[in-house]
């Protein structure tokens, strides 16, 4: 899929034969591929690769807090670091973190904090670290999707997983899972959050102009497509335990044949 790498806004975001740009149907996501335990210095870790957009998350806690003033006597606080690589768009970002960094972080914090039993806790912390290291539209998303991942790596417990889409308007017409330049061209932006414990959002934003039933069709839209993720969640976590099985029935093997000798 290219990359497209200018704001150059196209006339058409559906072609002639009425995909997307990118050869889409509405309701179609982006490829998906998730990894989780990727880094080895974390306490937990994920790598996603969604559409272009590329994105690491690394989890470490519970901890002592630093600055120590921010820590709660009653209750232990998440953190939660997203930023764009220098690299990650077209033009060089500046890389002190922006207006938009320090929201996305409050948003993802948000959208990931009722998952977490932070009571048991007090007076530590969970720091999320995520690094988007190539950006295509819909990272808040994606970054929320890795970060419930690599906490779930990281064995912190947690009452659900959490997934997250953005669905929207463009041309029209309603679509899932905005690419860079629908988000950009479009006429409607919808990010949302999915508790998969309680089955309600954690997040729902939105930018642009809908009308309800178009609002209506989007979560409709957004629940099927959160459900599709949900799956690859489960699966790239079940990835990782079954190899860890594979490793230590193979471990056992070797040691089984040393006896023997
Ligand atoms: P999201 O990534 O969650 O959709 P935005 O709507 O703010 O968040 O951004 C949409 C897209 O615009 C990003 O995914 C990225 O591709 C691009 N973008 C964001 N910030 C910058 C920036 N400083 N420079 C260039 N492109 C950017």
């Amino acid at each position: 899929m290219p990359l497209i790498i200018k704001d150059e806004y196209p006339e058409k975001l559906f072609r002639e034969d009425g995909k997307r740009l990118d050869g889409r149907e509405k309701n179609e996501l982006r490829p998906i591929k998730m990894e989780v335990g990727v880094l080895k210095n974390a306490d937990g870790s994920a790598y996603l690769e969604w559409g272009n957009n590329k994105i690491f998350a690394a989890v470490y806690g519970p901890r002592d807090v630093h600055p120590h003033h921010l820590a709660k006597p009653d209750r232990g606080i998440l953190r939660v670091f997203y930023r764009m690589a220098t690299y990650s768009v077209f033009e060089r970002k500046r890389p002190a973190p922006g207006r938009r960094e320090k929201e996305i972080s409050m948003v993802i914090s948000d959208c990931l904090e009722p998952v977490l039993f932070l009571e048991l806790y007090p007076g530590t912390s969970f720091e999320v670290f995520i690094e988007v290291i190539d950006a295509d539209g819909g990272t808040r998303c994606a970054s929320t999707t890795v970060a419930a991942l690599a906490l779930a790596d990281a064995g912190v417990p947690m009452r659900s997983l959490v997934t997250s889409v953005a669905c929207g308007k463009i041309d029209g017409e309603l679509v899932v899972d905005l690419s860079g330049i629908e988000d950009k061209a479009g006429e409607a932006d919808l990010p949302c959050a999915m508790t998969w414990f309680n089955d309600q959002l954690s997040l729902l934003q939105f930018d642009g102009e809908m009308t309800l039933d178009e609002m209506n069709t989007s979560m409709d839209l957004a629940s099927e497509a959160l459900k599709k993720i949900y799956e690859m969640q489960l699966n790239a976590l079940k990835e990782k335990y079954l190899a860890v099985r594979e490793e230590v029935n193979q471990s056992q093997e070797i040691e089984n044949i040393g006896g023997d000798e």
